[in-house]
């Protein structure tokens, strides 16, 4: 069996963990759609005994999450929300959390409605500002929850700094690596502890399934979430991994695509004479430009923009024909929503509130002259 760990990222992201059927030959891991395994003795087993605590077909992808984030360890869950809880779970109440003033909304609404309600603290905070990280710091912090570029404004934020001062303060720093995926960003070479993903978004990559990983360096950490796993029982099932297995395979092909239709999107966008603002870091002008291209590939996929108030912004996602206005992003067709009023609903009227003038586009792979065409007719 080759050691796929020393292979390039097309490789692994097509064999590790995905070796041929020892019994049939099989080439494709077969979707092992049971819920448990029969035993020789008692106790007596290949390693599997009851699905929800493990099953082949999961263990093959998270083996090849783990080879794509160069990580010694992943565990799969049912959805991103679940991988984020598992994590956040590790802490005990009374431990403090900092995070992006920007985060993902939904990370935003668990931290505040489910962990925070059972004791744990966190503060919203400008990662971007070393300083103000550094004066937010308390005694109890035990992680720095880190989202970059976020979701939906689009703010980058400088991993190995913000790592340095997690180590040299004992905390752990967590990855959401959703928008830029592992083929644009390594947040583990990068110093951070641990990876968290929304698979449903570029990993499957077609919008045909729900689903999150957690991607891990620390030996007992990874253990603790394995146990919380099973414990806790946000697992996935075996046909939705199988299909996130078969979305990764086309990962770096897909995110080449995504990357180069989303300049051509920009290009449209920036000096458009409706258009305000255009939030997207492979611009010269974003405030983290130099950052992302420091510790990005490329650009991303994404692209927020600004309108000039909400009517126009609500007008312009309803007259999109080629991007679908829908939420969700990462698949291989474009998407286009407002964020205040769709994905970020949840934190109107909270300090993570995003302006109503926001558009969204989760760029797809189709022609790139159809989306530029579109984005003139919806702007028109
Ligand atoms: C979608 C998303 C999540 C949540 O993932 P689900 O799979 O929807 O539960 C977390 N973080 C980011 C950045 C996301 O875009």
């Amino acid at each position: 069996m080759t050691n796929w760990r020393d292979t390039g990222f097309s490789t692994r992201a097509i064999h590790a963990g995905q070796d041929p059927d020892p019994r049939t030959g099989a080439v494709v891991p077969p979707v092992h759609q049971t819920s448990t395994f029969a035993q020789q003795a008692v106790g007596e087993h290949g390693g599997w005994d009851y699905a929800r605590g493990g099953n082949p077909t999961r263990d093959a992808l998270q083996e090849a999450l783990a080879a794509l984030e160069s990580a010694p360890h992943g565990v799969a869950f049912s959805s991103g929300m679940a991988a984020c809880d598992a994590v956040l779970r590790t802490l005990a109440p009374g431990d403090h959390v900092l995070l992006a003033d920007d985060v993902y909304g939904g990370t935003y609404r668990q931290l505040e409605r489910v962990h925070g309600a059972w004791g744990l603290g966190f503060d919203p905070v400008d990662l971007s500002d070393l300083d103000g990280v550094a004066a937010a710091w308390r005694p109890a912090t035990r992680l720095v929850w880190v989202e970059t570029p976020t979701n939906p404004l689009m703010s980058v934020f400088d991993i190995a700094a913000l790592a340095e001062l997690a180590r040299e303060r004992g905390a752990l720093v967590v990855v959401d690596n959703t928008f830029a995926t592992p083929y644009l960003q390594q947040p583990l070479a990068l110093g951070a502890d641990v990876v968290v993903h929304s698979t449903t978004k570029y990993l499957g990559g077609h919008s045909d399934v729900v689903g999150g990983a957690v991607l891990v360096r620390d030996d007992a950490l990874a253990e603790r979430v394995a146990f919380l796993a099973n414990a806790v029982g946000g697992v996935p099932g075996p046909w939705d991994v199988w299909l996130t297995l078969r979305g990764l395979k086309t990962l770096a092909v897909r995110m080449r695509a995504h990357c180069d239709n989303a300049r051509a999107v920009v290009d449209a966008l920036v000096g458009h004479p409706a258009v305000r603002r255009v939030r997207y870091p492979g611009l010269p002008d974003h405030p983290g430009h130099a950052v992302a291209a420091r510790q990005m590939r490329d650009f991303g996929g994404m692209v927020s923009f600004d309108l000039a108030d909400e009517p126009s912004a609500l007008r312009a996602c309803g007259r999109f024909r080629v991007f679908t206005l829908a939420e969700s992003l990462g698949g291989v067709e474009s998407l286009v929503e407002h964020p205040a009023r769709m994905t970020h609903q949840s934190v109107a009227g909270s300090l993570l509130e995003v302006p109503g003038t926001l558009v969204r586009l989760s760029v797809g792979i189709e022609d790139p002259d159809d989306l530029v065409a579109d984005i003139h007719h919806a702007l028109a």
